[in-house]
């Protein structure tokens, strides 16, 4: 070996070692979160996000979303047997880390039951807690809580739901705690009502029950089915998931083995599907409100990690869209101001005898004179049918050539969604990720086995 040789192995050596160091470093164990709020936005797309943001700075003036200042990477949605997942199996993946068939509640495709991560946090004595604004039984809280081969189970997953310990049960969905005679929908003649009460749980059934003292555990649900759009919502009757969570965190906060809880934008999807943009706007806004509350508190906190993703897209939203066979450089959030009810409700006051026009005009600034013929023809014939299905058809395309979106679907569609990520732990979240590492990474992180 010649001296520049011996030189440059030495200085090599050295170069190699100062790497393997920062290596070293690098892979040290991260901080571990004490506690994990999992933020699940329903059917809720890139496209979707993008819409919110645009509407929020665009026409309301505000600053922007609070989960674009902690977006870590994208999420791939495929269940076990479809490139185009349900929510039953998208939440399966986040709750146990595992594929299963769409419908499937967390059992995998041979219908074994997987722990999740909110009972592998119960076992371990941790707090728990679900809140959403569809039915508590519903796919994606059931996923957590539940574990049956179908999510149209819906009398069984509650009856599974209240026996887990569970601290904190905030949502929609008396019928399915209540037997028939009582109003519900249950035909085994039982009332979880009444046995959530004889196993410790405070009962919540109204925004004025809601608003008073609160003790954990406490099952609050405040709507027969699901609770409302947030477009339609009534604060006086219903609390927003905002206003949820915020009473949720302070219920487990305390919990000296922290706490697992799961928030959900449920209706974001439902809005989707019925391609009502108005309504899937206002509960992306209330969602991205409910984050930004999660993230005021993690930030003083300082050991709760905030993991924010959808289980799939809803609707195929497009900004941007042909009209007339020409594609168009533009869209309009502004065309979704006027609109001041969902479309179920829209039908409602439509319905209610105020006349075609002037009820049109009054709640989505749509005048009705001055759409071109074939789809003023369209309204009209499906409102005078009382047709709901044809009328908003016809009501939908309106919206979204003044808005200049598109919709390509009633359902799901199979392309990746954001992910968002804040708090001890959030490295291992960056890039993209399957669904089911997003289960795995919360139990890794929390120290629990699946
Ligand atoms: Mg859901
Ligand atoms: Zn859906």
């Amino acid at each position: 070996m010649t001296v520049q040789k011996a030189v440059l192995s030495v200085f090599v050596v050295v170069l190699l070692t100062a790497c393997g160091a920062s290596a070293q470093q690098e892979a040290a164990p991260a901080a571990r979160p004490h506690n994990v709020i999992l933020f699940i936005s329903d059917g809720c797309g890139p496209a979707s996000f993008t819409l919110a943001r645009t509407y929020l700075t665009d026409v309301l003036g505000g600053e922007g979303l609070a989960v674009d200042g902690v977006q870590v990477g994208a999420v791939r949605t495929r269940s076990a047997d479809s490139r185009v997942t349900d929510s039953a199996a998208g939440a399966t993946a986040f709750a146990c880390g595992i594929k299963t068939n769409n419908g499937a509640l967390a059992v995998d495709p041979d219908g074994k039951p997987h722990t999740t991560v909110l009972e592998a946090a119960e076992a371990r004595g941790m707090a728990t807690g679900l809140v959403v604004t569809s039915t508590i039984t519903h796919a994606t809280p059931a996923a957590f809580a539940a574990h049956v081969p179908s999510r149209g189970m819906t009398a069984e997953i509650a009856t599974q739901e209240i026996a887990q310990g569970i601290e904190v049960l905030f949502g929609g969905g008396t019928m399915d705690f209540l037997p028939a005679e009582a109003g519900g929908s249950r035909t085994d003649g039982r009332n979880l009502f009444d046995e959530a009460r004889r196993a410790g749980y405070q009962i919540v059934r109204s925004r004025a029950e809601f608003d008073a003292e609160l003790r954990a555990p406490v099952l609050g649900l405040f709507a027969p089915g699901h609770m409302a759009y947030e477009i339609d919502r009534d604060p006086a009757r219903e609390p927003s998931l905002a206003e949820m969570m915020r009473k949720a965190i302070d219920l487990l906060k305390d919990d000296p083995d922290g706490f697992f809880l799961m928030v959900e934008g449920s209706r974001i999807d439902h809005a989707a599907h019925g391609n009502d943009a108005a309504a899937h706007l206002h509960d992306i806004l209330a969602f991205d409100e409910a984050v930004a509350a999660a993230l005021d508190f993690a930030r003083a906190d300082g050991q709760t990690l905030i993991v924010s993703t959808s289980d799939h897209e809803t609707g195929g939203l497009t900004l941007g869209r042909n009209i007339d066979g020409m594609g168009v450089y533009a869209w309009r959030p502004e065309a979704l101001e006027p609109i001041k009810h969902s479309n179920g409700a829209l039908w409602e006051r439509l319905t209610a005898g105020g006349g075609l026009a002037q009820t049109l005009e009054e709640e989505t600034g749509i005048r009705l004179a001055a759409l071109a013929a074939p789809r003023r023809a369209s309204l009209v014939e499906a409102y005078e049918d009382r047709d709901a299905h044809a009328f908003f058809r016809a009501y939908n395309e309106v919206v979204s050539r003044k808005a200049i979106l598109g919709w390509t679907t009633s359902g799901h569609t199979g392309v990746d969604v954001n992910l968002y990520a804040f708090g001890p732990g959030r490295a291992r979240f960056v890039g993209n990720h399957d669904n089911t590492e997003i289960g795995r990474l919360l139990a890794d992180l929390l120290g629990l086995e699946l």
